[in-house]
């Protein structure tokens, strides 16, 4: 077995099973391995400490699989997956939650590789990512292996994602296994409908880690008008129209998505709300809305991932601030503002510092009533705390 050998000192990490080498870490590598091949990692007296996959185009140069000396073979996958799929039988068991995430890569032990089921009225549909170059050559296995032990329809790819490129690899989308996924599946969740196009939609199709987020935030939405920014397909605002909000209006962006707002509020009829959707630049229209005088109960600002590297939290930040200056300035006194950031980078203690700069800056008085975090079925893993990356708030504004 090819190895790497670690520099004196650098092998705590590993002992505590963080499972990234990163490539300041090697002394040495022994035995020529391929990118892709699996390597021992050894620390400086040659002695066995971990497996996991080569990519020394990464700075990431191994992942690691295992703390034992096992093979990683077929059986080794199949074990992996098993155990993955057993964590989410809560969700295998409700019925009103047919779309979840059933394997969350380092966190379930399996470095790189993302899987997603999408539950339809008829069959369900697996998206699957591979993240990491070590996957490559265990493509067909996995897929054999999901095809086996969930029997989906059909198992999509979509590996069309940035961060395969730090890993020397390019996007990739299709489908790998079964049938063609319809050009809408039809999901449920929280007993909702949502049409989720697996080929296009953003990640996997869907923000399946907002899905209790949604229900926290819908319980302030009763007789509320709500402003749902970056709305996406609908997510916070069907729910808060299930609730009993008076008003909902989606904004985002693409007209694309908006579409596919309208569809899902329609699929969840709830005749006292009125639904609008408003196309545009976040901060641009709510800036506009400020100015105008519009006031909200409830604001929802759910952006994109603003931080993609340390050198990008400086402008992240502020750009958090900007959208919760104007989310805030936008509340009735007494108003709801339910506010995330999916940056990995921003922690939450840096992200309640720029809530309380905003909120210093807008001259409101602001109160946490609930901090938020991904769902369940992205579960952290106490040895990998990036596995955190989805951090919101609900807070009252007077
Ligand atoms: N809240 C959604 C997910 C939001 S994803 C849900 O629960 O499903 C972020 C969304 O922000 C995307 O739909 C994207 O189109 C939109 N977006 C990105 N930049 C934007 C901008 N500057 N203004 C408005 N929308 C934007």
């Amino acid at each position: 077995m090819p190895a790497i050998r670690l520099k004196r000192g650098r092998e705590k990490p590993v002992l505590h099973r963080h499972p990234w080498i990163f490539t300041g870490a090697v002394r040495e590598t022994q035995g020529e391995p391929q990118p892709g091949d699996v390597v021992d990692v050894l620390d400086q007296n040659g002695a066995f400490l971990a497996r996991g996959y080569y990519n020394p185009h990464s700075q990431i140069v191994v992942r690691l699989l295992t703390w034992n000396e096992e093979a990683i073979d077929a059986a080794f996958w199949r074990r992996r997956l098993e155990t993955s799929i057993a964590r989410r039988q809560g969700f295998a068991q409700d019925e009103r939650t047919t779309a979840y995430r059933l394997v969350y890569a380092e966190s379930d032990g399996l470095p790189g590789l993302i899987v997603d089921r999408y539950g339809g009225a008829d069959g369900h549909w697996l998206v699957v990512q591979f993240l990491a170059l070590g996957l490559e050559p265990w493509r067909r296995t996995i897929v054999g292996l999901l095809a086996e032990l969930l029997a989906p329809r059909g198992i999509y790819e979509r590996s069309d994602v940035e961060v395969r490129g730090q890993e020397g690899l390019g996007g990739v989308s299709g489908l790998l296994y079964g049938e063609e996924p319809p050009p809408l599946v039809e999901i449920l969740e929280e007993g909702l409908r949502f049409g989720v196009d697996l080929r296009q939609g953003h990640k996997t199709g869907f923000y399946l880690d907002q899905r209790e987020n949604r229900c926290f935030v819908a319980d302030y939405c009763a007789g509320a008008e709500v402003l749902n920014v970056f709305a996406y397909t609908g997510g916070f605002g069907v729910y808060a129209a299930q609730k009993g909000a008076r008003r909902v209006i989606h904004l985002d962006s693409s007209a694309d998505v908006l579409r596919l707002a309208e569809e899902n509020m329609a699929r969840n009829p709830s005749p006292g709300t009125e639904a609008k959707y408003v196309a545009g630049d976040a901060f641009q229209v709510l800036r506009a809305y400020r100015d105008a005088g519009r006031r909200f109960d409830v604001v929802i600002l759910d952006p994109p991932k603003f931080a993609y590297s340390q050198r990008q939290i400086p402008s992240a930040t502020r750009g958090y601030k900007d959208i919760n200056m104007l989310g805030m300035a936008l509340l009735r006194p007494g108003g709801t503002l339910a506010t995330f950031s999916c940056s990995g980078l921003v922690n939450e203690d840096l992200f309640q510092k720029v809530l309380f700069g905003a909120s210093v800056d807008v001259g409101r008085e602001v109160r946490i009533l609930r901090r938020l975090s991904q769902g369940p079925d992205h579960p952290v893993l106490l040895t990998f705390p990036e596995g955190a990356y989805l951090k919101g708030f609900i807070c009252r504004v007077e």
